[in-house]
């Protein structure tokens, strides 16, 4: 096959959709009043961030003003977290649930948070990346202010039980914090039947500008406020609106959330092609639930090959993929996902995460078919660890 250019790393970030740029491009040009001035051209301004909001509350079942744009899944994550911490704290509340496999954005501010005095549970995940609504039930305490679980996870692609989680925290009067960034667009959504309190959401994971995102908050929870100043954002998140962003995340939400059943039909298809096809390779495994997946997501390790090489060849080959998050890549430490599914540091190290989307053709995945098999042995031929692995498991090279 000819030398094409596949980009397969759509959950790391994605191309701005056409119809997404369109509608922000007036507010880049002609229309670049500031929301909060009266005349003509800041209503105008006002009006499409109140439709943006409107679209976004919809896609999720959502009330408009539940809704509060920040400047992406980063800032929201940390937004609810934080926020909700100060507030148990308030009440003598310090304890969090969360998952060995969050985000960083998650992980992070409570590591944050243990060094304030807070106590956080990590629960662990099974085999697949799965936690469960009664693994939750137990952690919770009398003095848990908050139960943070993400919605799918971003490298292996689990989908986690979420309205079961969100009933057990409801039952239990725990709030109940959602990292969807990965979800928002591949399933469908609903805050209030899912007992979600706070849900995070980023903008160019599904095909909107870089550095915008959402934070949805139901209605009578009280957080403090991340950034103090001016009114926007319901006086909790001060400063002048991106409006442009604002603009192309409303469109991009409701761009992905039109048909959500349908894209998963077409997606499946092709990834369970990709998953078979490389399956074939020797000494390699999926990583991930089977079942409870993102469409679109592929995660594979290849014993006796190092990640980052793979990367650097496929690259050649015109293959853009990632070897775990984009965000651990430039550190030597295997991913803390891998990890946790029980992976040895070895394996965790030869993984490949292919994330496709609605733009991937049946010629990228036979080309992807063709090309890994034929990397993996390249590297293989030169691997002094696939040497070893052969020779003490008695495995044909
Ligand atoms: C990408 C990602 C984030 C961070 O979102 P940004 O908009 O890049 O800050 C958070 N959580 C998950 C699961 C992600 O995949």
């Amino acid at each position: 096959m000819e030398k094409r250019f596949v980009y397969a790393d759509n959950a790391a970030t994605t191309k701005v959709s056409k119809r997404a740029l369109e509608a922000a491009m007036p507010y880049f040009t002609e229309e670049y009043g500031n929301a909060s001035s009266i005349y003509t051209m800041g209503m105008n301004a006002a009006k499409a961030i109140l439709k943006a909001r409107e679209q976004t509350a919809k896609a999720l079942g959502a009330e408009v003003n539940e809704i509060y744009f920040t400047a992406g899944g980063s800032e929201s994550d940390n937004w609810a977290i934080r926020g909700c911490a100060e507030r148990g704290e308030r009440k003598g509340k310090k304890h969090i649930v969360t998952t060995a496999i969050e985000h960083h954005a998650v992980l992070h501010t409570c590591n944050y948070l243990e060094k304030r005095g807070f106590e956080v549970t990590y629960l662990p995940v099974d085999e697949n990346g799965l936690v469960t609504a009664k693994q939750v039930e137990k952690a919770i305490r009398d003095d848990t202010c908050l139960v943070t679980i993400m919605f799918a996870n971003n490298e292996i692609g689990t989908i986690m039980p979420i309205a079961e989680i969100g009933e057990v925290c409801r039952e239990k009067g725990v709030v109940f914090h959602t990292d969807a960034v990965q979800a928002v667009g591949n399933v469908e959504i609903d805050v209030k039947e899912m007992n979600i309190d706070m849900l995070s959401l980023s903008g160019h994971k599904i095909h909107a500008l870089k550095g915008v995102g959402a934070l949805y908050i139901r209605k009578g929870l009280v957080i403090p406020n991340l950034i103090y100043g001016g009114a926007q954002e319901s006086n909790k998140r001060a400063g002048t609106e991106n409006v442009p962003a604002i603009v192309s995340l409303g469109e991009a939400i409701t761009e992905a959330c039109h048909d959500i059943p349908a894209k998963v039909e077409k997606l499946e298809k092709m990834r369970d092609r990709l998953i078979e096809g490389l399956l074939k390779i020797p000494q390699t495994r999926l990583n991930g639930d089977r079942k409870s997946r993102l469409e679109g997501n592929v995660n594979i390790s290849f014993r006796g090959v190092e990640g980052e090489s793979l990367l650097l060849m496929l690259d050649m080959y015109g293959i853009a993929a990632s070897s775990g998050s984009a965000c651990t890549s430039g550190s030597l430490d295997p991913s803390h996902v891998l990890l946790a599914i029980g992976l040895p540091h070895e394996t965790a190290h030869g993984s490949l995460r292919l994330t496709i989307n609605e733009e991937t053709t049946n010629e990228d995945i036979d080309y992807i078919l063709e090309t890994v098999p034929k990397a993996v042995k390249r590297l293989r031929d030169m691997s002094p660890l696939w040497e070893r692995i052969c020779k003490t498991e008695n495995v044909e090279a």
